[in-house]
C-alpha cells in the first residue's frame, strides 16, 4: 500500500507537538520550548503530540526516550494518542522522496568542497551550497544512485524562496538560495531530517509548532517542501534559546542544567519551572509556582522576550 502523504481532513482543531531528540538528556533548555508548546495548546482546547525524532541517532542511548517521557510527565507535561518514533516511519519518508525526485540531483561534494567554494563564510553551521553538481542530468551512474554518501539535493528555481511569517519573530525574508541554496533531501538512503520532519507534522495533522530559534534560518527548506508536497502549511513559533552567562547556548560548559540531575538533587517541578516561567514574563519577580498547570491562566505568547534568555541556575 502506498502510505498516505496528505494529511488528515482539517479540522478548527489546533494541533501542536512535543518533538524531542533522544540525544541525550533533557535540560532546562529544552524544557522551557516544551513548556511554551504545552501551554499554547493547552491553553486553546488544542491537542498536543509527542514524536521522539530518532531518525538522525538510530544508535543513540538506549532507554533516553522511556526517559524523557517519564521526565516530561513528571514536570507535568501530558500529551494525546499514540507517540510516534521516527525510525518506524521510514516508508512514508520514502514516498515522500520519490515525489520530489524529479526535482533532485546526486551530489558528491564533501563539506571541504562547499566550504571552499563559499565566497564569503556563512553565519552558524549551515554551509550554503554553491550549486556545483547542479549541471548533472540523468540517466545518472549506476555507483552514483547507489552510493550511500550521495546527497540528494533540490535544484532550487527563483519561486522557491520558502519565506514565511513565524508567529513569534515575523516576516522571515530570506529566501532558501541564501540561507543554504539547494538543500540536501536524503543522503543515500537517509532521509534528511527537513524532509520527516515534515512529512511528519503533514501526517498528524499539526498546525503550531513551537520550536527553538536555532532551526529559524532552515525553515525556507522546509516551506518548500510542504508546497513541493501539496501539504498545508503550519504556522511556526521560533523561540529563543536559553543561554550560559557567556551569551552561548546552553551546554556542558555552563555546568549540570539536566532535569534528571535536579530531580537528584531533590528539586521539585515547580522550583525548575519558576525560572522558566519568569523568564517567559507569565510571573512576578517574587511569584513562585508550583505546577504547569497554574501557569495556563498567564500562558501569552507576548511577554516572551526576544533575546535569549541567559540562565544563572536555579
Ligand atoms: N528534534 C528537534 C530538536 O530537538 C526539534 C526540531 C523541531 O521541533 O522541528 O531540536
Ligand atoms: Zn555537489
Amino acid at each position: 500500500m502506498t502510505p498516505m502523504l496528505t494529511s488528515p481532513p482539517s479540522t478548527h482543531q489546533r494541533i501542536g507537538r512535543l518533538a524531542p531528540s533522544p540525544t541525550g538528556a533533557l535540560h532546562v533548555g529544552n524544557i522551557r520550548t516544551f513548556m511554551i508548546a504545552w501551554l499554547q495548546m493547552r491553553s486553546c482546547g488544542g491537542k498536543l503530540l509527542l514524536r521522539i525524532e530518532d531518525l538522525d541517532h538510530p544508535k543513540h542511548k538506549v532507554g533516553a526516550d522511556e526517559a524523557i517521557m517519564e521526565e516530561l510527565r513528571w514536570l507535568g507535561f501530558d500529551w494525546d494518542g499514540e507517540v510516534l518514533w521516527q525510525s518506524q516511519r521510514q516508508a512514508l519518508y520514502e514516498a515522500a522522496f520519490e515525489k520530489l525526485r524529479p526535482q533532485l540531483y546526486p551530489c558528491t561534494c564533501t563539506r571541504a568542497d562547499i566550504q571552499r567554494a563559499q565566497s564569503a563564510p556563512h553565519p552558524g553551521e549551515i554551509l550554503l551550497y554553491p550549486g556545483t553538481c547542479r549541471s548533472r542530468k540523468p540517466p545518472y551512474p549506476t555507483e552514483l544512485l547507489n552510493h550511500p554518501k550521495t546527497a540528494w539535493r533540490l535544484a532550487l528555481t527563483p519561486e522557491m524562496h520558502g519565506t514565511f511569517t513565524d508567529g513569534f519573530t515575523g516576516a522571515f525574508t530570506t529566501p532558501a538560495a541564501q540561507c543554504m541554496g539547494d538543500f540536501v533531501v536524503a543522503r543515500g538512503h537517509d532521509i534528511a531530517y527537513a524532509l520527516a520532519v515534515v512529512v511528519d507534522d503533514a501526517a498528524t495533522g499539526v498546525t503550531d509548532i513551537v520550536r527553538g530559534d536555532d532551526i529559524l534560518a532552515a525553515t525556507p527548506a522546509q516551506v518548500i517542501l510542504y508546497q513541493l508536497l501539496g501539504l498545508p502549511l503550519p504556522r511556526f513559533y521560533h523561540v529563543p534559546l536559553v543561554v550560559g552567562s557567556d551569551g552561548r547556548r546552553l551546554a556542558k560548559r555552563h555546568g549540570d542544567t539536566r532535569i534528571a540531575t535536579y530531580r537528584q538533587q531533590g528539586a521539585q517541578p515547580g522550583e525548575i519551572l519558576t525560572p522558566l516561567a519568569r523568564s517567559c514574563g507569565w510571573i512576578g519577580l517574587e511569584e513562585r509556582i508550583s505546577s504547569l498547570a497554574e501557569l495556563l491562566p498567564r500562558f501569552s505568547l507576548t511577554t516572551i522576550p526576544p533575546t535569549p534568555f541567559v540562565f544563572h541556575g536555579l
